[in-house]
């Protein structure tokens, strides 16, 4: 799609769509050019609000991908967004370019109403607002980013995707917790699950690599990043996940526990006599691999295995472990498995995580070729054997080109 807007006597196709992801004291954001996809810039602007903030902005379009970076008080999401406007508009991209088209935002939560991307008005707003009780940590910042944006270019259609929207599709067995009903509903505690636009755009390029339609295959995708989750895909539909009504629930995470026994917490509460605060702290911020071994990075993870250090083997066990019952659940959950996928930071870099999660797994007809698994490439790849009855691929993820292909064949519909 390609909306023309007039400037002067020629015309200006109006092919941009930033994309924009606001955490609590950052924002990232990258400027797509949807004519061939290509990136035109990427920056990050980070501890906001602080003495010492940060921006780092790459301008990809030219020949020369130089970094510049500025260090000092960026006060609040307004001030980072006008200074990534500023450096936008350096390379001659700024936020008034008549060749801008949107802007994507990335919404965490979307609850149950957005199954799908939307333009944003204030009734959306609104929506997105009722919904901070359930993310507390990620909506108000979001809300902030999209206002801010909004106020940048008010007469700019905006568009929110979120990391809800995929999963709205399991089914009621596969997304209600099994407590007692009218509690559940009148707080809205359910399983939602997240990095749902990660799902979706790798659910569908590993059909690709395939050569099927993603109508065509089953597949299980894990999204191993700092923060990580499974799910199953169905015929192109998500039908289970592992995050649930926060992010917290899963896999063994950089920082977060996963799953637990909910009676943790009462435990911790009534014999450690913690607050609910300091729990909340401790398995979202003090668990995972960061708090079985003191690393959640999982290159340094592997350099302390390969110095014999016990507790880092020990928390890169236990991480695998919960991978390997999460690929068992999800092949009973799918019936018949298409391909297991491992994408983000660890699942696309760490072969020793891909074969230890798979090892063992014969009999479910999975296996790794092990130099297919320690060739090292940035393309959707198959690493089992030609003879395996289920492909087990590695598929880089990417989230912005998923928001901006999103954001712009949405307002291409609201064009036509
Ligand atoms: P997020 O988007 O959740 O912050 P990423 O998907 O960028 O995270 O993943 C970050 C993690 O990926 C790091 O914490 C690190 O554990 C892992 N990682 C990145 N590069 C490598 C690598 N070359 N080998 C192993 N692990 C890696």
């Amino acid at each position: 799609m390609t909306t023309p807007i007039a400037e002067g006597s020629s015309t200006v196709a109006a092919n941009h769509v930033l994309v924009l992801n606001s955490g609590s004291s950052s924002v990232k954001y990258q400027l797509l050019d949807m004519s061939d996809r290509s990136r035109l810039a990427v920056g990050l602007v980070e501890r906001i609000g602080e003495e010492t903030s940060r921006l780092v902005h790459t301008p990809l379009a030219g020949s020369d991908a130089e970094s510049r970076e500025r260090i000092g008080p960026i006060a609040d999401h307004e001030a980072a967004l006008k200074a990534a406007a500023e450096e936008l508009a350096a390379d001659g991209l700024g936020l008034d370019s008549p060749a801008l088209a949107a802007i994507g935002h990335r919404v965490v939560h979307g609850g149950l109403r957005f199954t799908e991307p939307v333009v944003i008005d204030d009734e959306v707003l609104k929506e997105i607002e009722r919904l901070v009780p359930v993310a507390p940590l990620h909506n108000p910042a979001n809300i902030v980013g999209i206002r801010t944006a909004q106020a940048l270019r008010p007469d700019l259609p905006q568009v929110a995707v979120f990391d809800t929207a995929f999963h709205t599709t399991m089914p009621e067995y596969a997304a209600r917790y099994a407590i007692d009903v009218e509690t559940a509903d009148a707080h809205r505690i359910r399983r939602y699950g997240f990095h749902g636009t990660s799902h979706a755009y790798v659910s569908r390029k590993a059909a690709e690599l395939l050569g099927r339609t993603p109508e065509e295959v089953n597949v299980i995708v894990l999204h191993l990043g700092n923060g990580a989750s499974a799910s199953a895909v169905a015929g192109g539909r998500c039908v289970e996940t592992s995050m649930g009504l926060t992010p917290l629930e899963g896999l063994v995470m950089g920082t977060r526990s996963g799953d637990i026994d909910p009676a943790v917490t009462f435990h911790l509460k009534r014999v450690a006599g913690m607050s609910t605060d300091e729990i909340d702290v401790l398995l979202n911020k003090k668990s995972g691999l960061v708090g079985l071994c003191g690393d959640n990075d999982m290159r340094e993870i592997r350099r302390r295995i390969d110095e014999g250090d016990e507790r880092a083997a020990l928390a890169f066990d236990i991480y695998v472990h919960r991978l390997k019952k999460y690929i068992g659940a999800y092949s009973a959950v799918l019936g018949r498995v298409d391909a297991v996928v491992f994408t983000a930071g660890v699942g696309e870099n760490s072969a020793p995580v891909r074969e230890a999660a798979i090892a063992g797994l014969e009999e479910f007809g999975l296996a790794v070729d092990a130099d297919l698994n320690a060739a090292r490439s940035g393309a959707p790849r198959l690493i089992s054997p030609d003879h395996a009855r289920v492909a087990v691929a590695v598929v880089p993820t990417d989230e912005e080109l998923e928001i901006a292909v999103q954001t712009f064949a949405l307002i291409g519909q609201a064009h036509n």
